[in-house]
């Protein structure tokens, strides 16, 4: 095969691979929001066919000739990075496209398909029991089923093959590239800033007012108020939509079609809007790729960290900083004129930034957020080494909590069963909304210096600067450069941690008035 005819393979097999996770996409988006309850029978044998369907097409054999004939050789022990630099006559969109066909093709050769499907089977189960085991605060109920999960896991961890640790391989689902070591650098280098911080804070016996927070907030009044929020941040919703969810999300359903989801609820102020500035952040990278990149699997994040500090850098950064309220909390009070007449931005803003060590993730302030997901990727990484056995795991959970936070849970639903995401096999995914936020520390402190009067910008709920900085910076490049190599081209330094700790020590130094 010539060369110009491996890529033309090698384009029309990646752009059915697109066009089978749209589908998929769809599905999964109506089932988490229109679907009635009991659809959810065909729906999961619609799903699994796809599944299988991904994996043939995945692991087609045209795949492997067609990257032979491009040169790339499959048969190295390790893919590099260095080994696609190096292939010549190609532009740097081909040649990533090439590196990720390669990356994909390897990685789901080694896993038969009856695993595949087993492991499918499984996660459907225990999602189930997982739901159950929570409502009923038992962990023994999923206990079996997280042991089965894991020893799949495992086994796939093995097959794919790994440098140091099976973390290793389960990590670079999510977080392409990456080791299991410098992960562990990047968190060993917070921890310790991250505890004292929070040390600090609780120290300073600051007590924060929030309780009108919790006062009554019509919903079809926050819904209005969320999606004047995205218009302002740029969200086109000629290109997307805002939907209710348990779980809030957002997908992919086609280039110029991106679902978000949020939920809320009347006596939480916080929830929706956050949870929609957030939501905001990731749909906007996803409307962001470049036109160039249309019906190409790198049409997508350069990698689940670098998704969530666009998440993040929205949510917390700008939502949750002063100067955006300074332009949007009279907004906000328009809407709910009654309930927060009288409280001024001041206290809107403290209210907005309680943090306090708490039990559960998704309720955590950002500050101790990533306290949260150590005791996650600590106890992940201990089961994958066989350190840690499942039937330990509430009393290690608990364990960590206490060391990390300060707080112990008094039963498994506030403990070990809060996330769902062990039953649903995504070992490895959690450390990637840590490193969310310190990539978006890190790229923010770039923008402040290459954006003119970014404060002042925002203040004025001009927010169109912010989103022309990450589309050039970030967006348009999709999956082209791997998180480490954006990181460097965007910062001109690798992740540190630094950033963030400095965003932090500012931001709440100011707000609980440390010394
Ligand atoms: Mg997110």
């Amino acid at each position: 095969m010539c060369r110009e005819a491996s890529l033309e393979t090698l384009r029309k097999i990646g752009s059915e691979l697109v066009r089978i996770s749209q589908i998929s996409a769809l599905l999964g988006w109506d089932q988490e929001t229109y679907m009635p309850r009991e659809g959810i029978e065909d729906r999961a044998v619609q799903q699994a066919l796809i599944s299988g369907w991904q994996h043939d097409k995945l692991t087609d054999p045209e795949i492997g000739k067609a990257l032979e004939a491009l040169g790339v050789d499959l048969e190295v022990e390790k893919l590099e990075l260095t080994q696609f630099d190096s292939i010549t006559g190609l532009n740097e969109q081909d040649r990533a496209f090439i590196r990720e066909m390669a990356r994909n093709y390897r990685r789901e050769k080694k896993l038969p398909k009856s695993l595949v499907e087993k492991f499918a089977r499984e996660t459907s189960i225990s999602q189930s029991k997982w739901v159950e085991a929570r409502e009923k605060s038992d962990f023994d109920i999923f206990a079996p089923h997280l042991e089965r999960i894991l020893s799949i896991e495992k086994e796939m961890a093995g097959l794919i093959g790994y440098d140091s640790e099976p973390y290793d391989a389960l990590l670079d689902t999510y977080e392409p590239w990456m080791s299991t070591k410098e992960l562990v650098d990047v968190f060993d280098r917070f921890e310790a800033p991250l505890k004292d911080l929070v040390k600090r804070i609780v120290n300073s016996h600051e007590e924060i007012d929030e309780r009108f927070i919790h006062s009554r907030y019509n919903i079809r009044k926050q819904e209005a108020f969320g999606k004047e929020i995205l218009e302002a941040m740029g969200f086109d919703f000629n290109r997307g939509r805002l939907d209710v969810s348990a779980h809030p999300f957002t997908t992919t359903i086609g280039f110029s079609d991106v679902r978000l989801t949020t939920r809320y609820s009347e006596d939480n102020l916080k929830d929706a809007i956050f949870g929609i500035i957030h939501e905001g952040g990731h749909g906007l990278y996803e409307l962001g790729f470049s036109g160039k990149l249309k019906g190409n699997i790198l049409a997508d994040g350069a990698s689940m960290g670098i998704h969530e500090s666009q998440s993040r850098l929205w949510e917390n950064i700008i939502g949750r900083s002063y100067n955006f309220w300074v332009a949007f909390y009279p907004k906000l009070t328009e809407y709910f004129e009654d309930t927060l007449k009288g409280v001024p931005l001041e206290s809107f803003y403290r209210a907005i930034n309680v943090v306090k060590p708490s039990l559960i993730r998704v309720m955590a302030d950002e500050v101790t957020y990533n306290l949260h997901i150590l005791v996650r990727f600590k106890i992940e990484r201990g089961l994958l080494n066989n350190e840690i056995s499942v039937n330990e795991l509430p009393r290690v959970w608990n364990d960590e909590y206490e060391y990390l936070l300060g707080v112990r849970p008094e039963n498994d639903s506030e403990g070990v069963l809060q996330d769902i995401h062990w039953s649903l096999g995504y070992i490895g995914y959690f450390p990637t909304y840590s490193l969310g936020n310190l990539y978006s520390a890190q790229f923010y402190a770039k923008m402040r210096k290459y954006v003119e009067n970014l404060d002042e910008e925002i203040r004025r709920g001009n927010l169109r600067p912010v989103l022309a900085w990450l589309r050039e910076n970030i967006h348009q490049y999709g999956k082209v450069y791997p998180a480490s190599v954006l990181c460097k081209r965007v910062t001109g330094e690798s992740l540190n941690p630094r950033y963030f700790i400095d965003y932090l020590e500012d931001k709440y130094s100011a707000v609980y008035g440390l010394g």
